[in-house]
């Protein structure tokens, strides 16, 4: 057989549709329900889901999980324990929707996270699938798209510039001084009280409607926000594996007279406000809840948020764009949302509601929208359910959890996989009892799945060193251990023809699991904060229990004054193992699962227990990415992107 060229190589080549043909000729939409940016990508309105459902007078059809309703199955893709490759989560979520439409004539839109631009450069490359499933233009999906990521750069970084500001006014500005400037008479001599301020007086429990009413003391208490410049949990981020950035010092500047303080950069898709893009569901709730962030607390240990700083409004016009998904296409033509991009280790991982809600009412009864969470299913499934499903409402009928010979080996004693360096033999001959004793993995992620009442189909990703004995195991194991069924895919080398059979086999598992009567979530939100960290620990993970150091229960404590206690958790936690210890491999149990420390995401809705330390930016190898990358000075395209 000949090798799949390089996926650059097979994007290049292809010719995409105009995305106007894309959104009105396959998706049967207006003119007015889509906003081009350039020739193959456009906006969708936030609001799209709820006219489609007008019009097809379905009463607004709303995002319900019921299939008979009018809108369509709900499919999400998860994954085994990965190997630092990635084993093909995208590619597949592409490969389905490919086989869904093109060869079984279902309606099938795929929803996926914007690649950051941190990786293109660095280690993994892109995120856009791969061989003869993907998305194209797949340099515009790598590079920019339609601008998000940098709008919420642009928009966490100017909270980061208030908070910074205010402090230095604060630390050098008497109260009268600071009510004067910040409250400056109009030129009819009312007093420059803006909307947004309203709301902090409100806060305060000062209930008056003329500032100029205000005692002396109240003043006061309305100006100084107190922020405790020692515990400022807000950071700038750039959209970059920038590791020297990691900590920094600002106001270095004679200007600042000498207050420095210690900070440093996240990567953007680790930001608060990317995470609070996923779990939105319209303009007004996101107002909400970007105004609700916390940037760390007063002097009195009291939250302060973004709706205190005043900054929530001029933070709603930089995302206002951000909010709608961007339609694009497969190499087949079928449609695809891209829409946020939040880091599956620190944050939800899943792309975001508002594109699924889309999907489902686009692709109507009957149809499919294939969603795909990042990481192991450990992560990234049990984020779709706690996380997002509660706050959407919408189920799944089913999931495809995809495995490969090469990440199964690596679980059945296989020596560790390193991207960049050339893979051991033992993954490239073949092995049939390593990938059995690797098994372990796979079965654990069915039986987690499973447990949340979402049947599987196992999707057994064909790589060409692979041989028919090592799939037939695995196909074996998994339905022994519960899988509706275990279907091998070749939709990496050939396209949605590789996927014909997973697509029947997840058609047949969403009709078997119409109503999701069995779905459920993974523990009850009003369990005060440890006992929700547990759950998941011994549930998810086989842990035996938890260990929570001084500082997470300090946290603890703190969040739960604040009145934070009822969030869900997000925990963050390494990819490549059930537990804490990355080189834990397989399906280990009884150990005790460390909580360093928890940090608060109160627009985005959750709590997130930190299981070890995580650089929340990664930094770039020896040998990045980058040297490969280049413009064709004759056509002007991108070269190099893998
Ligand atoms: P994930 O979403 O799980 O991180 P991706 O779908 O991004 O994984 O795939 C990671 C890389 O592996 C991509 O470069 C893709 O082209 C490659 N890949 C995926 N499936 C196959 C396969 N069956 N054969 C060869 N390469 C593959």
């Amino acid at each position: 057989t000949t090798p799949t060229p390089s996926d650059i190589e097979i994007a290049s080549a292809a010719t995409p549709l105009g995305i106007k043909t894309v959104a009105e000729t396959m998706l049967g939409l207006s003119e007015d329900d889509y906003e081009l940016y350039g020739r193959y990508k456009a906006k969708l309105s936030e609001k799209l889901s709820m006219s489609l459902g007008a019009r097809a007078g379905a009463g607004g059809r709303g995002p319900t999980c019921d299939a008979t309703a009018g809108h369509g199955y709900y499919v999400v893709t998860a994954g085994i324990t990965p190997t630092p490759l990635g084993e093909g989560k995208s590619t597949t979520t592409i490969g389905l929707v490919q086989a869904l439409q093109a060869h079984t004539n279902a309606r099938a839109v795929a929803c996926i996270r914007q690649p950051s631009m941190g990786p293109t450069f660095g280690i993994k490359g892109g995120a856009a699938g791969g061989g003869y499933s993907q998305v194209i233009p797949m340099e515009e999906m790598n590079l920019h798209l339609t601008g998000d990521i940098h709008a919420i750069g642009v928009a966490t970084n100017l909270v980061a510039a208030a908070i910074d500001a205010r402090v230095f006014h604060e630390e050098t500005q008497s109260d009268e001084a600071l009510w004067k400037r910040l409250i400056p008479k109009k030129k009819d001599g009312s007093s420059a009280f803006s909307a947004i301020m309203f709301k902090r007086l409100k806060r305060l429990g000062i209930d008056k409607t003329n500032p100029d009413d205000l005692t002396e003391e109240e003043r006061s208490k309305f100006v100084r926000l107190d922020i405790d410049r020692e515990r400022i949990t807000w950071r700038r981020v750039v959209d970059m594996n920038d590791r020297f950035l990691r900590e920094i010092t600002v106001g270095e500047s004679p200007t600042e007279k000498g207050k420095t303080r210690k900070t440093g950069f996240d990567i953007t898709v680790a930001s608060e406000i990317m995470a609070v893009l996923a779990m939105t569901t319209s303009l007004a709730d996101m107002e909400h809840r970007l105004g609700a962030m916390v940037v760390g607390p007063d002097r009195q240990g009291g939250p302060v948020t973004c709706d205190d700083l005043g900054v929530t409004g001029a933070v709603m016009a930089l995302m206002k764009d951000a909010i709608k998904p961007t339609l694009m296409q497969t190499l087949e033509a079928t449609p695809v949302l891209v829409h946020a991009g939040p880091f599956a280790n620190i944050a939800s991982g899943n792309s975001s509601i508002i594109a699924d809600q889309i999907g489902l009412s686009m692709v109507g009864k009957g149809g499919f929208v294939v969603t795909e969470a990042g990481f192991g299913a450990d992560i990234g499934l049990e984020k779709f359910v706690n996380l997002k499903c509660r706050k959407s409402g919408l189920k799944p009928n089913c999931a495809v959890i995809v495995a490969t010979v090469r990440a199964l080996k690596c679980h059945g004693g296989g020596p560790p996989v390193t991207a960049g360096k050339p893979l051991d033999h033992s993954y490239t001959n073949e092995n049939v009892d390593m990938v059995r004793d690797g098994m372990c993995n796979l079965v654990r992620h069915i039986e987690n799945t499973k447990a949340f009442g979402i049947p599987v189909v196992v999707a057994i990703n064909a790589f060409p060193t692979d041989t028919p004995a090592e799939h037939e195991v695995i196909r074996e194991l998994s339905i022994a251990a519960g899988a509706e069924d275990a279907v091998l895919c070749t939709h990496h080398a050939k396209g949605g023809a590789g996927a014909v059979e997973l697509a029947n086999a997840v058609k047949a598992a969403c009709e078997k699991n119409e109503d999701c009567k069995d779905f459920k979530f993974g523990y009850d939100t009003n369990l005060d904060i440890a006992s929700k960290i547990e759950a998941v620990a011994k549930n998810i993970y086989k842990a035996s229990g938890i260990e929570l150091s001084e500082k997470a229960q300090e946290k603890i404590a703190l969040y739960t004054k604040q009145g934070f206690g009822d969030l869900p958790i997000c925990m963050a936690k390494t990819q490549y193992s059930f537990s804490h210890d990355q080189n834990l491999k397989g399906a280990p149990s009884g150990f005790t699962l460390p909580i360093g420390d928890v940090r608060l995401s109160a627009g985005a809705g959750f709590l997130v227990p930190l299981v070890g330390a995580f650089p929340t930016i990664p930094g770039l190898p020896t040998r990045p990415a980058y040297y490969e990358i280049a413009v064709d000075a004759e056509s002007g395209n991108v070269l190099g992107l893998s």
